[in-house]
């Protein structure tokens, strides 16, 4: 298999904003294409790993209750 040297500039999609971005050494934000998606997307991950993962019955729908069988 012969290397391509061509692909040492890596084109991806920024996780955050879908914009192309280069993926290499010259990108310090890869895969994002800037410091404000890095920051943004870090952001949105901590955010949801911090959420509690709640019930999915709502207090409004509490007075109905499951029959688990009939
Ligand atoms: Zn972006």
């Amino acid at each position: 298999m012969s290397r391509d040297r061509n692909l040492s500039a890596r084109i991806v999609r920024c996780p955050c904003c879908g914009k192309g971005v280069r993926y290499d050494h010259t990108n310090p934000f890869r895969p994002f294409c800037s410091q404000r998606c890095k920051t943004m997307d870090v952001a949105a991950w901590a955010e949801e790993s911090y959420r509690i993962p709640a019930k999915e019955s709502a207090p409004s729908d509490y007075e109905t209750e499951e029959r688990e069988s009939d």
